[in-house]
């Protein structure tokens, strides 16, 4: 028995009034099947860069390429900050971070209206400043706990790709590199993480079981094996008392003891980690004397960190496993490499840090251009380029699909 296409379409349209306004018939299909990497670019490197791929390598030996740093500009550990939700308290939050120097992922709701109006411009001074605008959906939808027909008609084409266009068209953030489940709801379905990464996103923040205080230290000190169902070291913020979840009143877990959150950023940090904190701006006691700044204070401004957003921190993950260094034929007095990967500079487009030893005095160039010395302090930027001593060794921190050239300085007589 076949329906008749009426009754189809009354069927659908009650599908959508009990459980979205947004689930349209291409969504039951987008989460299957495999998914392409993000931003692979098709054919050879180097012959873009215009190096033949039979280059012969070079014979001399005055500069060694000896490799790459973990962290960028050979930073010991990285502090990666991310802020959810879109309320009144966001700028105030901001202002926080920015006073230490933080680098954060702001995952704002892009339908929040009409409060996300007003703080577009606040967030496009935020991308100017070194931060990134992740995607929390459009309309934060949120059930605790979720349910396989909860994730299918909610986490829909219209809050994860829809989300993904609010903020490319309200902001000139080059591109959209990361999620955040609202509500954690969903983080486990690959089906979901396919959609995610189906709609140009490299990364996918998790809040683990909230209803089981899951959330507060879920303990990680590296990047997650899954980018798309990235959990992160501890939350910063106060608790519930009392917050009905799941039809039930419970008290739901925060972090403010301010030794007991900064003893977790040392332990991270001492074992060359990645600090991952998350906060969301209404949680929070604002003032200098209060945890949330009194932490900030602590952690900000190190000489041996590198301060990053996670969508570009995830994306140097990539950068560093994929870039290849080749030693190619030079003219006398010359050395160079070709840095080079098939990565697509519109997705990945943050630098490397390469470490090399000059056995004499160079000026270091990236194609034409030479590189100045800096990079000494907090790193607190994912796309300079500079050169940076240390000790015996020279850390060259560029742009990849480059030729990087050391020339030997002349004698002055
Ligand atoms: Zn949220």
């Amino acid at each position: 028995m076949s329906l008749s296409k009426p009754l189809t379409r009354r069927i659908w349209r009650a599908v959508r009034r009990r459980w979205t306004a947004t689930l349209s018939w291409r969504d039951l299909a987008s989460g299957w099947g495999p998914v392409a990497d993000v931003g692979v670019l098709p054919g050879d490197p180097l012959a873009r860069l215009g190096v033949p791929a039979d280059a012969a390598s070079d014979s001399h030996r005055w500069v060694e390429f000896l490799g790459k740093t973990r962290y960028l500009n050979g930073a010991k550990a990285v502090v990666t900050h991310s802020i959810d939700d879109t309320t009144e308290f966001l700028p105030r939050c901001l202002d926080a971070i920015d006073g230490h120097d933080i680098k954060a992922t702001l995952f704002v709701v892009t339908r929040a209206e009409p409060l996300i109006s007003h703080l577009w411009p606040r967030l496009r001074q935020a991308v100017g400043n070194g931060h990134e605008i992740g995607s929390h959906s459009r309309r934060h939808p949120c059930r605790v706990p979720e349910s396989f027909l909860f994730c299918i008609s909610h986490m829909t084409q219209d809050e994860i790709e829809g989300s993904r266009d609010d903020i490319r068209g309200n902001t000139d953030q080059p591109y959209v590199w990361s999620f955040a489940y609202p509500c954690g709801n969903c983080s486990d379905r690959p089906f979901v993480q396919r959609k995610i990464a189906r709609a140009g996103y490299i990364t996918a923040r998790a809040y683990p079981d909230e209803l089981h205080d899951g959330h507060a230290l879920p303990d990680l000190q590296d990047y997650d094996p899954n980018p798309y169902a990235a959990r992160y070291t501890q939350v910063v913020q106060n608790g519930y008392p009392k917050r009905v979840v799941a039809g039930r009143v419970v008290a739901v877990a925060g972090r403010t003891d301010v030794p007991t959150l900064n003893g977790k950023f040392d332990e991270v940090s001492a074992s060359g980690g990645i600090y991952s904190f998350v906060s969301h701006p209404q949680m929070l006691d604002y003032g200098r004397e209060c945890f949330y700044e009194q932490h900030l204070e602590y952690i900000g401004r190190r000489p041996d960190i590198w301060y990053v957003p996670m969508g570009p921190l995830y994306a140097y993950r990539v950068l560093r496993e994929q870039t290849a260094v080749r030693q190619i034929a030079s003219p006398g007095g010359r050395i160079s490499f070709a840095v080079f990967n098939p990565l697509d500079a519109k997705v990945f487009n943050g630098s490397v840090t390469l470490e090399f030893r000059a056995h004499t005095p160079v000026n270091v160039f990236a194609g034409a251009r030479p590189l100045a010395e800096g990079g000494a302090g907090p790193v607190t930027s994912w796309r300079g380029e500079y050169m940076r001593r240390a000790g015996q060794n020279l850390l060259i921190t560029v742009q990849p699909n480059t030729v990087v050239t050391f020339r030997r300085c002349e004698k002055g007589n």
